[in-house]
């Protein structure tokens, strides 16, 4: 589909629907799918042959350098193979002609051959390795329109017919709820609708509010064009940040106000808690089911010539409906927590230097916590929403400038293994929590340089800064509280540096600013 050159935003909205209606939606939704998978393997298929041309051989040894005559030859063989998105959507025209399209149009028959061929490109381009077909169990859950004019449609009724939304597809007038008081929802509906989009999503369990009798919800999607609506309550702020983001913590600091390093996503513990424990039954649940399919030690066995059968009891089509659905309660809470430490951040300061990260290198190496916090989604949730107050996100290269080496007191790079939490350099500089650290000299890191600007002063200021955002996590490791490893302070405290340990700090603020740190016998001021 051609990019589109207006804003937008999406607005989701819960539909009721009865059973009758459900029963439709699921042939629609089947009937997506079939078409969905044809155009995938049609896809394919151009692909495999384009592949085999002795001539694609010839094209891919060009040198990167001649980009014209590489960009033609490719053209050239796209074009003799159809393997575009427009050839694809004729193509469509002509595998849409039987019982699938009673309930697809010929305008969803398109996005759906899009699709497709974005997902089979994308191996063609090496982004990916392989295209997945959509299997009746899981089923294709999502399908929209490219207009609000004809087939899939959104219709809002003026306020004196009664402000009621429908979606209609073929015959079906579908309602939508719509809860007016809701400003966001206000908002959302005042502008222009490019396309609906209508989504299917497991419930815990059929019985769940608003479920069919297969347990499942629906929704509309609306693609709106505009901005989404703001909160008043979100301030600005005009500081420039330093920001660390690591795998299970988040270090900012700001020029001048407090800083603060706190736990990445803390509250979804309960949420990857219950989901360890569904995933578990599950496993269990399977196990007990198919016996045949597991050796004596536990191991799935080897396949041979046969097919390996699996039973699915009811318990365990339930487990699964349940964990699908923890999965998805814990998806939405992730990202309100996202949303909530943006708007944190943003009411600091609006101009935010980071290090750029290569997410799939922490794949690699932090699989799980990267897979539940999600921290590539956070950065580009940072960027859009720093974007639209009008401030900058600012990403450094880490190879150029090797802040976590870097020590501003003499000027050295030292390597650090990664488990030493502390940066401490002989020139005087430290105690001081490694990604505190480098979250302050990236905030003095002006744009096309790779040394930050650090006055003497502004060191002194920051180092308390600092120390008051440990102080915070001291007292929550005191109480009890278990915080990540990264952050450097061990369940007992019995690592800290001495300095630190020795010395009880104990913070002063005046005016509401922080000014020092005391010692908390005998409560004299140092300064
Ligand atoms: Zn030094």
């Amino acid at each position: 589909m051609k990019k589109s050159k207006t804003s937008t935003f999406l607005l989701e909205l819960p539909l009721v629907v009865d059973s009758g209606q459900a029963k439709r939606l699921r042939a629609h939704f089947e009937a997506a799918r079939c078409l969905y998978n044809a155009l995938l393997d049609e896809a394919l298929k151009r692909l495999h042959q384009m592949r085999s041309d002795p001539r694609w051989q010839i094209a891919r040894t060009l040198p990167k350098t001649q980009k014209q005559e590489r960009r033609e030859a490719f053209t050239q063989l796209r074009q003799q193979y159809s393997f575009s998105e427009y050839a694809l959507h004729s193509f469509a025209k002509h595998a849409n002609c039987t019982w699938i399209a009673d309930h697809i149009d010929a305008m969803m028959a398109q996005t759906l051959a899009t699709r497709a061929y974005q997902a089979v490109n994308r191996i063609c381009l090496g982004k990916a390795k392989r295209v997945r077909f959509k299997s009746k169990g899981r089923g294709l859950d999502s399908v929209e329109n490219k207009q609000n004019k004809s087939g899939l449609r959104f219709l809002l009724q003026r306020p004196e017919e009664g402000n009621e939304g429908y979606v209609l597809w073929n015959k079906d007038h579908l309602s939508a709820l719509i809860d007016w008081n809701d400003p966001v929802v206000k908002h959302g509906l005042g502008q222009r609708v490019k396309y609906a989009r209508v989504l299917r999503r497991k419930a815990s369990s059929p019985r769940a509010q608003g479920a069919d009798c297969e347990g499942d919800r629906y929704f509309v999607q609306l693609i709106l064009e505009g901005i989404p609506y703001k909160k008043s309550k979100h301030m600005v702020g005009t500081d420039t940040i330093g920001l660390d983001l690591g795998p299970s913590t988040v270090a900012f600091v700001p020029r001048e106000q407090e800083a603060q390093l706190v736990p990445f996503c803390e509250d979804l513990k309960p949420d990857i808690r219950a989901k360890r424990r569904l995933e578990r039954k599950l496993d269990r649940q399977r196990r007990a089911n198919n016996p045949q399919n597991y050796d004596e030690k536990g191991r799935i066995k080897k396949r041979g010539t046969h097919r390996r059968t699996w039973h699915n009891s009811k318990g365990y089509l339930a487990t699964r409906r349940r964990l699908a659905y923890q999965e998805r309660k814990l998806a939405a809470h992730r990202k309100s927590l996202h949303g909530r430490l943006v708007h944190q951040i943003i009411s600091i300061g609006h101009h935010i230097h980071t290090e750029k990260i290569s997410y799939k290198g922490w794949q690699k190496r932090y699989g799980k916590s990267v897979a539940l916090h999600a921290p590539g989604m956070f950065i580009r949730m940072l960027g859009r929403t720093v974007a639209s107050t009008g401030g900058t996100l600012h990403e450094v290269s880490t190879q150029k400038t090797k802040l976590s080496q870097y020590c501003h007191g003499c000027g050295k790079y030292e390597k650090k293994p990664l488990s030493q939490r502390w940066h401490r350099c002989t020139c005087g500089i430290g105690p001081v929590q490694r990604d505190l650290y480098s979250a302050f000299l990236i905030a003095h890191l002006e744009t096309e340089t790779t040394i930050p600007s650090i006055a003497h002063d502004a060191w002194e200021g920051a180092e308390l800064r600092l120390r008051a955002a440990m102080e915070v996590l001291h007292q929550r490791a005191k109480e009890g509280q278990t915080l990540p490893g990264s952050v450097g302070i061990s369940r007992a405290g019995a690592r800290l540096p001495k300095s630190l340990a020795n010395t009880h700090l104990e913070l002063v603020y005046r005016r509401g600013r922080l000014e020092a740190l005391r010692q908390e016998q005998g409560h004299t001021a140092t300064r």
